[in-house]
């Protein structure tokens, strides 16, 4: 601590240095005794300011046994001495913000390490887990095996980069304060100050959207997915409506738009009023006008559930699994766009919607799955990944 002597005679002379007793002053660099030695005016970690006596003598900031700078002792050595204490000071805080970096850095990469290399099932042991499912058909069946699609997508290259990136962020946040990764980001010379908090956020999102396209991608690894001639469309269908069915198609299974078929021809109508439907006697979407592809990916959905064995069976035991514990309340407690009529089992759904109760046995869990998927922007590794597994398992064993 500056002006603390310790053992020393506490006499200086005009540029501070030690005697043993009171000196000449007066500006002059000679001291009337024989100047003490030098003596660490400052210490903390590694980092002191050293004073040295002699005839020139100066204030040394050291880390350990190097030498940093070295400040001329003048006749203001009060001033030269607080400038070399307040470098050694920022010199100690740059090293802990290195050091802690650096722990941190080796923490995320610990982190993310397993994540990157996770034991994924290969495509051929996924059929097998597929076709094991559909026979036990359970919630738990289709979610394991959702599950395994989810840790081959997560070796995509670009999912495992986000993956990892976002692991590193994670870790980051846990051990440095939002000033402190500002100052990091000043230190690699980046000009995009984004907030700690922001770039995790938005590395997660990232991540997601990079799982849910690399997970369709393994289920069409394991088997095709649709095409739009694979849907047995009536010639003359509201055209609009017709273009979004081949721009969602990949989001199904090619066995589910020919099975489908084969049990009918599906017509795609123009709705003129309000919401878009499916309409199961007419086997026809009535698509709005202002809708978009994820409205159409929805309405397949229906027609799916209304014509693919099992499908609709898996939906409502997942439903009533998840949502056992859930009262009955109305669709209104939720948004006044809905119906009186309109109830459902929110659970803790991503939309309270997935739960709505038909009295027909229909659901809304296929088409609000089946949405999702087919929207690229939609986040449901995030919202619910339990059911986005359970929905992979579905897609690769029904
Ligand atoms: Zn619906």
């Amino acid at each position: 601590m500056p002006g603390q002597n310790g053992g020393f005679n506490p006499f200086r002379d005009g540029h501070g240095r030690f005697a043993d007793r009171p000196g000449g002053g007066g500006g002059s660099r000679e001291t009337l005794s024989a100047p003490l030695p030098a003596k660490t005016e400052w210490s903390q970690g590694g980092v002191s300011v050293e004073f040295s006596g002699g005839k020139t003598p100066s204030y040394r900031v050291m880390h350990r046994d190097q030498m940093i700078k070295e400040f001329p002792a003048t006749t203001k050595w009060r001033q030269d001495l607080a400038a070399a204490t307040q470098h050694a000071a920022a010199h100690l805080s740059t090293l802990q913000a290195a050091e802690m970096t650096a722990r941190i850095r080796t923490q995320a990469a610990a982190a993310a390490a397993p994540a990157a290399v996770p034991a994924a099932p290969e495509i051929a042991v996924l059929r097998d887990l597929a076709a094991g499912a559909r026979v036990r058909a359970t919630p738990e069946a289709y979610q394991t095996v959702g599950k395994a699609v989810l840790d081959q997508a997560r070796l995509d290259p670009e999912a495992a980069a986000a993956l990892a990136r976002l692991a590193e962020l994670k870790a980051l946040a846990k051990g440095m304060t939002n000033a402190e990764w500002k100052r990091s980001l000043v230190d690699v010379g980046t000009k995009w100050r984004q907030d700690l908090p922001t770039a995790t956020a938005n590395a997660q999102v990232a991540a997601n959207r990079h799982l849910h396209r690399a997970a369709l991608e393994v289920v069409g690894r394991v088997r095709p997915l649709a095409e739009a001639s694979d849907f047995n469309l009536i010639r003359g269908g509201y055209s609009r409506g017709t273009d979004l069915v081949a721009e969602v198609a990949g989001a199904f299974p090619r066995d589910w738009a020919t099975t489908a078929a084969r049990s009918g021809q599906l017509r795609i109508a123009e709705d003129h009023d309000g919401r878009s439907n499916y309409d199961t006697f007419y086997r026809t979407i009535n698509f709005h006008k202002n809708a978009w592809a994820t409205t159409m990916a929805h309405e397949l959905g229906h027609y799916f559930e209304n014509n693919v064995p099992g499908l609709r069976k898996a939906a409502t035991a997942y439903r009533d699994q998840r949502a056992a514990g859930s009262p009955l309340q109305s669709l209104r407690a939720f948004s006044s766009a809905y119906g009186q009529d309109e109830v459902t089992k929110p659970d803790k759904f991503a939309d309270p919607y997935i739960g709505k109760i038909y009295r027909d046995g229909d659901t809304e869990v296929c088409a609000m799955m089946s949405g999702a998927m087919g929207d690229r922007t939609a986040d449901l590794a995030g919202k619910d990944p339990q059911m986005f597994a359970w929905w992979l398992g579905v897609l690769v064993s029904l």
